[in-house]
């Protein structure tokens, strides 16, 4: 019998979220096809975003470990790097990411489109190439993984070859002595620590009162105490009255009166739904101020049939959820209804130097919440491990329900933070009792091990009950 669409699934972005769905779907027997409006497949994440953001920072934090270490330089053999040194890094594990995802489509027979999607009705797509030359293609359903991009205020020139966003910075080829970093989330402060790890200076500029306030306190204050120590100068609670471009530099107006110079300024100050151009209107969608799209929990929008997934549907906008969701998506999609759930405790990793990574509440948040909980510490010094690889900086902080001893926190604030943090979210996420802080003590750690770490903790918080 002939199908009714050329497609069961048009998926809309090859990012993971886009992945993650025609993934799922073609492995479910569907008929898919994704358009990518960008000449290589893997989204912002492969190109522009994460995996640019972590090549350059694990470059930096390399050299500042060698710099470090008495082992390899004497002080009188400091090595040094500039950014666009460290760009060809990044450029080189781009392409292997680029390879080995463009192999997953063709191994699953998954078609990709080169072009701008947008839609015509209900179920056609319409994808205008660069070459200008347009085609159509109909689909039963539809996924929306078409991502975000750095928020634009009208006010500020990014046409100017010295004012950046988080995009374009990666095309910065001069090298800057100074740098102005507008904007103290996630993207601003990794930034920060790239830029410092390069002996430039860095004036950051939080629009905020402390940085990344989500975190657990104690973490935001450490990364503060980091960055001020490692030469950062950091402004909280600012907001730019206009941004000047020069011929050498850029100069920042701040609301307060005060006036801050440097060789460019990175603007990394929210983000917008790339959605502008899919003509929603045409299906009777609408998006929010930020261009974001609503779903429902199968991630369905208004329209039943349109499924969004990503960046483009906000919180908590990271690639690693972005790409269950997609998954989730595509179960839905062809069973009717999605078993699998995105868990409810999204870890953070934070690729600052030093990382930050944590899962379950702050110590805020228990407070708040009058949960009589208590605190297991253990400092990275005091590890065999982190001695022998001179990792002291850093700690590991669980906290735990002081009668149940269930573990409803973990925050950890140094070198492999990111990967520490799964050892505890695995106990975490056990059921019937399983999750319990007793676990660390009643088992048996690889000696020397950062992991190790959880047993310190665990004994440090059992010790305070009584
Ligand atoms: C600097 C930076 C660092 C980050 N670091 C991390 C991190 O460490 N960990 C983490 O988990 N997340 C990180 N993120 C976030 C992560 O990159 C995003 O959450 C993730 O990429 C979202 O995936 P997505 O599939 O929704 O969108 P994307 O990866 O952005 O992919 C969307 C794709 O859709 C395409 N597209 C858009 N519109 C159309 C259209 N009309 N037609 C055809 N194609 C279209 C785009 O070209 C793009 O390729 C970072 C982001 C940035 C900017």
């Amino acid at each position: 019998m002939p199908h009714a669409y050329d497609y069961d699934v048009i998926v809309i972005g090859s990012g993971p979220g886009g992945e993650g769905a025609a993934m799922g779907l073609v492995k479910g027997g569907a008929r898919v096809a994704v358009i990518e409006r960008y000449h290589n497949i893997g989204g912002g994440c492969t190109h522009w975003g994460t995996i640019p953001s972590k090549a350059l920072r694990h470059a930096v934090s390399r050299i500042i470990e060698f710099n470090q270490n008495p082992l390899y330089s004497d002080h009188t053999r400091l090595l040094r790097s500039s950014f666009a040194d460290i760009l060809n890094h990044t450029e080189n594990v781009i392409s292997q990411q680029t390879r080995m995802r463009e192999g997953f489509y063709e191994r699953n027979r998954c078609e990709l489109f080169q072009g701008d999607a947008n839609f015509i009705d209900a179920n056609t797509i319409e994808i205008e190439s660069h070459d200008g030359t347009r085609e159509r293609l109909t689909a039963e359903k539809f996924v929306i993984s078409c991502g975000s991009r750095p928020y634009h205020p009208a006010d500020v020139d990014f046409t100017h070859p010295r004012i950046y966003d988080s995009d374009s910075i990666l095309n910065l080829h001069h090298e800057p002595d100074h740098v102005i970093i507008y904007g103290a989330g996630v993207i601003g402060c990794e930034y920060a620590s790239i830029f410092r790890g390069l002996n430039v200076k860095v004036d950051l500029v939080n629009t905020r009162d402390r940085l990344l306030a989500f975190l657990d306190q104690e973490m935001s204050d450490s990364l503060s105490y980091h960055f001020w120590n490692s030469g950062v100068v950091i402004r909280h609670n600012e907001e730019f009255e206009k941004i000047e471009g020069m011929d050498d530099g850029v100069i920042l107006h701040l609301k307060s009166g005060k006036k801050v110079k440097a060789d460019c300024l990175l603007f990394a100050n929210g983000r917008t739904g790339n959605t502008d151009t899919l003509t929603l209107d045409k299906v009777g969608l609408e998006v929010d101020s930020r261009g974001l799209l609503k779903v429902n929990s199968m991630y369905q929008t208004a329209q039943p049939h349109i499924y969004a997934v990503g960046d483009v549907i906000g919180y908590p906008s990271l690639a690693s959820a972005a790409y269950d969701q997609g998954r989730i998506a595509a179960q839905a999609i062809m069973k009717g209804e999605a078993t699998a759930h995105l868990i409810e405790d999204i870890p953070t990793g934070i690729y600052t130097i030093p990382e930050i990574s944590s899962v379950g509440k702050t110590e805020q948040q228990l407070t708040a919440m009058k949960v009589p909980y208590e605190v297991g510490r253990a400092q990275f010094k005091h590890l065999a491990r982190a001695q022998i690889v001179g990792m002291n900086i850093g700690s590991l902080k669980i906290l735990f329900h002081r009668e149940t001893k269930e573990i409803l926190g973990i925050h950890c604030f140094g070198e492999r933070a990111a990967e520490i943090i799964h050892i505890g979210q695995a106990i975490m996420e056990q059921k019937n009792g399983g999750n319990t802080i007793e676990y660390f003590v009643n088992t048996t750690f690889n000696y020397p091990t950062m992991a190790e770490a959880y047993r310190v903790a665990a004994l440090n918080g059992l010790n305070r009950l009584f």
